[in-house]
């Protein structure tokens, strides 16, 4: 996520809205899979592929769902429960059965009609329909459904996926997903991955994505609505890009640059770890670009810069994945860090400038030092100032104590180990110890979990 117009305003908003984290804190479940957000995630099941059709009607703002979800049982389970934030459940069945079905807060609760066995797949199908909504977040930033002039606007960092999809809504548990969005003719609608077909449907067009590599809830994408959907490739990879009317002179340029970004992110980590590209540009409320998996979505004009950062998230975020939200430093460190990089390869400051500008901050500047990046406590720290520029610094800051060509092989090693899977920052450290042949623990505890100026 890049907050390009709101980094200092988070600070601010935060305050206001602690209340909300200590509300849920209050009533969260007995064992929460989830430290920043115990209401999100389940247990009990793992689940391997979405298969979703949403029918959406831009003028009254209703959205119909079938959900496929395709899982197994990590336990025997009686009931388990599913993610959903609002919206009105019609049916569910588990493996063709009718199934008991109750809704909670936030969740749906199903009883299947027989119990499933530890380590059996099971094959859940929902129906559900209403006006989806935003949801707002500990920072008070948000998130979820979207209504657009000319359509809408699914996201979902870092929990607002459940607007719109039932699903196990932790970064945890990856799937492959199917995507099929129906539309009045005319409209475009666009999801993760490649498109697959574009079938009418009466006076309606279905639109068909698929992204087979593992993706977590949080990086789903729908965006409806006008345009022209551009296809092209870098390579031999395929690219779908979706810029609204309004924006397309102005996005020209960076959007443009997608093709050279891919090429030199490729070069330092390693290949592309995805099917397809692209880049969705839409006049929505969000104030952030989000980098949904193969796809990332700027609800603004985007900059090169903004483009690198989101690009970077494909190897740092998407492809290796978080294990807990307490570990965004991993996603956020890594991007930033990566548009200081890819400046100073293009003839601008060098990192190691940018660098010493910032750690010039006086040590009194707390709001710019803390949280520490490793260690954000609370999930209104999440995406904190420190997040990204202390985490950019502490990447730089490795730089310069192991080399660039260490730094960039762990960066690439870390990519490559953990491809399309999940990562966790004390893995991290072992690696860069294990590739640098240093100890280098006293370092990282300084500059990621130390309050104060390292
Ligand atoms: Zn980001």
């Amino acid at each position: 996520m890049s907050r390009v117009k709101r980094l200092l305003p988070a600070l601010v908003v935060g305050l206001v809205l602690a209340y909300t984290a200590i509300a849920s804190a209050a009533s969260a479940p007995e064992h929460p899979t989830e430290p920043f957000f115990p209401r999100s995630g389940n247990r009990g099941y793992d689940v391997g592929h979405y298969d979703v059709s949403l029918g959406y009607q831009p003028r009254s703002g209703e959205l119909t769902a079938r959900d496929v979800i395709e899982a197994h049982a990590t336990s025997g389970l009686k009931r388990f429960s599913l993610d959903l934030d609002g919206l009105k459940v019609t049916s569910v069945s588990v493996d063709g059965e009718a199934a008991g079905y109750s809704r909670g807060r936030g969740k749906v609760k199903i009883v299947p009609a027989a119990p499933i066995a530890k380590d059996e797949a099971f094959t859940v199908e929902l129906r559900y329909q209403g006006v989806p909504r935003k949801v707002t977040d500990p920072d008070g930033s948000t998130e979820g459904w979207y209504r657009t002039s000319d359509g809408a606007v699914g996201v979902g960092e870092p929990v607002g996926t459940a607007a719109w999809l039932a699903c196990d809504n932790a970064p945890r548990d990856k799937a492959s997903f199917d995507i099929q969005i129906t539309v009045p003719a005319g409209v475009k609608a666009v999801s993760n991955g490649r498109l697959v077909s574009r079938q009418k449907v009466d006076r309606r067009v279905r639109w068909s994505w698929s992204e087979p590599a593992p993706m977590a809830t949080y990086l789903a994408l729908v965006d409806i609505g006008d345009g022209k959907l551009v296809t092209g490739h870098v390579g031999k990879l395929p690219t779908w890009t979706l810029v609204d009317p309004r924006l397309v002179k102005a996005s020209r340029a960076a959007i443009d640059s997608l093709p050279e970004i891919i090429r030199f992110e490729s070069h330092i980590y390693g290949p592309y770890p995805f099917a397809a590209a692209g880049s969705v540009v839409d006049v929505a409320d969000l104030e952030y670009a989000l980098e949904t998996q193969t796809r990332p979505i700027y609800a603004f004009v985007p900059n090169r810069t903004t483009v690198v950062h989101e690009t970077a998230h494909q190897w740092f975020g998407d492809s290796v994945g978080l294990e807990r939200w307490p570990n965004i430093w991993l996603n956020e460190g890594f991007a930033t860090w990566t548009q200081w990089y890819f400046a100073e390869q293009h003839g601008g400051r060098t990192a190691q400038q940018v660098f010493a500008k910032l750690y010039r901050r006086p040590a009194s500047e707390t709001g710019f030092w803390d949280p520490p990046s490793g260690h954000p406590g609370q999930a209104k720290n999440l995406f904190a100032v420190s997040t990204y520029v202390r985490g950019a610094m502490t990447l730089q800051a490795l730089r310069d104590k192991i080399g660039t060509r260490d730094l960039l092989l762990t960066m690439r090693t870390w990519a490559a180990e953990h491809r399309h899977a999940n990562g966790d920052i004390e893995e991290f450290i072992a690696l860069a110890g294990r590739i640098s042949g240093r100890p280098l623990r006293g370092f990282f505890h300084r500059w990621l979990f130390e309050r104060g100026r390292p």
